[in-house]
């Protein structure tokens, strides 16, 4: 088995899960990190804790790029970090399919699994190769009985998709070794 820890950020509403940014890490050492151009501005503006915690980590290019971006945006739409959902659904099917007999895993992975889902659309058209359910750490910390609070803690970075998505691979392999 080859693990994928993976965070998404996003805005729920109760009914919709819609994709802000994606972070993903494998076992082989390949990373993947993509914010959405698509992601649905005028909402999240008006999320005051997306706005606080989320937000600041989205990608606002470097150096001239960085001194180019309007103040009204939220990303700078120049990053090459920051692509279509389109293109964000091929990458990470790419991502995924790149390894065999794939683990996804992720912390509280519920809804992250379904936005990661529909990337591609129903759970029909799920890709070949793509798991059709996600691993959670939490669960793997319950069944094993350690608390939370005993596992390592993330030092920087948090709701940083991809800084989220490395700390979730530190404590999954954590835990592998107290299993
Ligand atoms: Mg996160």
């Amino acid at each position: 088995m080859t693990g994928i820890d993976y965070d998404l950020e996003f805005l729920e509403d109760g009914r919709t899960i819609e994709l802000i940014s994606i972070g993903m890490v494998c076992d082989d050492g390949r990373e993947y990190y993509a914010a959405n151009r698509d992601m649905p501005v005028r909402k999240i503006r008006r999320h005051q804790w997306l706005m606080e915690n989320v937000v600041p980590h989205l990608p606002k290019g470097h150096g001239d790029l960085r001194n180019s971006m309007s103040k009204r945006w939220l990303f700078h739409y120049g990053d090459p970090r920051v692509k279509s959902r389109a293109t964000i659904a091929d990458e990470v099917a790419a991502f995924i399919q790149a390894t065999e007999d794939v683990e996804l895993w992720a912390n509280y992975g519920a809804y992250d699994h379904v936005c990661l889902a529909q990337l591609w659309g129903t759970m029909m058209a799920l890709p070949d190769g793509v798991p059709m359910f996600t691993n959670d750490i939490q669960q793997e910390a319950r069944r094993l009985g350690i608390a939370w609070d005993e596992l390592p803690q993330q030092e920087s970075g948090e709701h940083n998709a991809l800084a989220d998505a490395r700390h979730n691979q530190i404590i999954r392999r954590w835990l592998a070794q107290r299993a």
